[in-house]
């Protein structure tokens, strides 16, 4: 078959003049009936590289995708175009299953969005024996691996569909893929010799930038009035309640803010969306529960409040700005107790030991990126596999690049501290230690006699805050899971034996000097 009669159903059924990118080369892959692995940034248009073949090629395509709570509406959307889809998932009812699987085994569905405990059930698989099956298309497919940032167990037994299925085109499409995660969705969905489309990860046109936590609300207003004064925006924070305190708090200071939790009753999230979709310069304060889905070329900035749980996490979310091609702007502010956090749940996590492993690792690679002093895109890309020959001139430390200071003296007090305390408090004590404050634990545990109490009168408690975020994050302070205490690592003991020298970041709470984004 050849590509024009796909490209007749891109531009009559879908609208469309050109296809983009790859999906010609993709496209012209599958009708051909080769196996295809894509890996192609969020709204790099994934979804026509397999609607378009279903439609084209004889029999149902089915969709395999982790996503339940969208199928109805990518389904209904669909519909709206002409093309003849469907969905099964749990939130059916019986009639309405049966209806879907009538219109399958007649043969009258192009599309089926299915989620993968039902397309492996016996009885569905029989029923696909009765059928012909024009293509499989697992979307989100680093839900596969342990190495991606979503892994669902029920991912992995799709196996079976590569080898129950040799001779029908498959797919794989995901936006999130270290090399680790590439090897393991080719592994487990039998793709050995599909030909592999890689869409570069950059977004130019996307500024990153990373700040201290210092006053985060007052931070953020000031982020939002000095640049964005009446654009839409997502903010999203770690908790619910913190959600709700910043979208109330925005909207005290005349922001239209709307928060986006799950635990919101759904009609509230519902109209909350659909106005952040529809009306001009709404911010909406969420939780990462919102964006999946969300299709919003104009948002002009994403803010984190807080750490995301790994870099994938944090490129998905950020990359929800600025889809139109135009600058948009990514803010993420973090503190100590952010870090903290992030390494307590990693090894409370459920899981296996080596899942612990990967959670570690992948929080000590969003570190290493916070806390870069070269360009950040460059770091990013690289995550990705991916290589960017010059610094990029649009991130904050391009823009302004970071002063540096030997830290050297500071981290070794640090670090003594921590020794001398025995290695039995947190990051707050052994300030008030380093600072000479006279608390009652400093009281009552005598570490006024200490030799490091007071040694460290040169630095403010804040500054000292940011000395000790640098030293967790560069490994040579461990923190326990329970209750934030600090271990020495081997990587401490050159340093606080007067063998390595160390340079620190100095701080700087400004904006970029000559932000290019600046509009108007
Ligand atoms: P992804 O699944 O990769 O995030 P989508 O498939 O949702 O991306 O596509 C993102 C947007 O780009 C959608 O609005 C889609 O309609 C649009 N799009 C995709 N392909 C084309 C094309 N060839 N021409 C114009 N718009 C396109
Ligand atoms: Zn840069």
């Amino acid at each position: 078959m050849d590509i024009n009669t796909a490209k007749s159903v891109l531009q009559n059924t879908f609208g469309y003049t050109d296809f983009r990118h790859q999906q010609a080369s993709i496209i012209s892959e599958l009708i051909n009936g080769a196996d295809v692995f894509t890996l192609m940034p969020t709204g790099g248009g994934k979804s026509l590289c397999y609607q378009i073949p279903a439609i084209v090629l004889q029999g149902v395509g089915i969709v395999v995708s982790p996503l339940i709570a969208l199928m109805k509406d990518q389904v209904d959307a669909l519909k709206l175009q002409g093309v003849k889809a469907e969905f099964l998932n749990s939130s059916q009812d019986y009639e309405e299953q049966r209806r879907v699987e009538q219109l399958i085994t007649s043969g009258n569905v192009d599309l089926l969005y299915v989620a993968p405990e039902r397309l492996l059930s016996d009885y569905f698989l029989s029923l696909l024996d009765r059928v012909t099956i024009a293509l499989f298309a697992f979307d989100e497919a680093h839900c596969v691996s342990q190495w991606g940032h979503d892994f669902r167990p029920e991912y992995q037994k799709l196996s079976i569909i590569g080898h129950r299925y040799p001779n029908t085109p498959k797919i794989a499409l995901t936006a999130t893929a270290d090399m680790k995660t590439r090897d393991e969705i080719v592994q487990v969905l039998n793709l050995t010799g599909a030909k592999t489309f890689v869409h570069s990860f950059d977004r130019p046109n996307i500024q990153y930038r990373i700040s201290e936590q210092k006053n985060s609300k007052e931070q953020l207003l000031r982020f939002i009035n000095t640049e964005h004064e009446k654009d839409a925006g997502i903010v999203y924070c770690l908790s619910r309640k913190s959600v709700e305190s910043t979208a109330l708090w925005l909207t005290e200071q005349g922001k239209t803010a709307l928060p986006y939790h799950a635990g919101l009753a759904s009609d509230l999230k519902d109209n909350n969306q659909q106005r952040f979709l529809r009306e001009d310069g709404i911010i909406i304060v969420a939780t990462i529960a919102f964006g999946m889905g969300i299709d919003k070329p104009d948002v002009r900035f994403v803010a984190h409040l807080n750490l995301p749980k790994s870099i994938e996490a944090y490129y998905q979310e950020t990359g929800r700005a600025g889809r139109d091609g135009m600058p948009a702007n990514t803010w993420l502010a973090y503190g100590m107790q952010d870090v903290i956090k992030l390494k307590q749940m990693a090894s409370q996590s459920d899981g296996n030991e080596q899942f612990k492993f990967i959670t570690q690792r992948k929080i000590d690679a969003l570190l290493g990126y916070c806390e870069v002093s070269s360009c950040r895109r460059q770091v990013l890309l690289n995550y990705f596999g991916e290589t960017l020959a010059e610094p990029c001139g649009n991130c904050d430390n391009c823009l302004n690049p970071p002063v540096t200071w030997d830290g050297t003296s500071a981290a070794r007090k640090a670090l003594s501290t921590v020794y001398r305390t025995g290695q039995r408090f947190g990051v707050g004590h052994q300030i008030d230690v380093l600072t000479g404050k006279k608390t009652p634990k400093i009281t009552s545990l005598n570490h006024d006699q200490l030799s490091t109490y007071n040694i460290g009168s040169e630095l403010t408690a804040m500054e000292w805050q940011t000395v000790f975020r640098q030293l967790i994050s560069m490994g040579y302070l461990a923190v326990e899971m329970d209750y934030g205490v600090l271990k020495l690592t081997e990587k401490a003991r050159p340093l606080l034996k007067g063998e390595c020298a160390i340079q620190l970041k100095v701080q700087k709470y400004k904006k970029p000097k000559q932000a290019q984004n600046k509009k108007k």
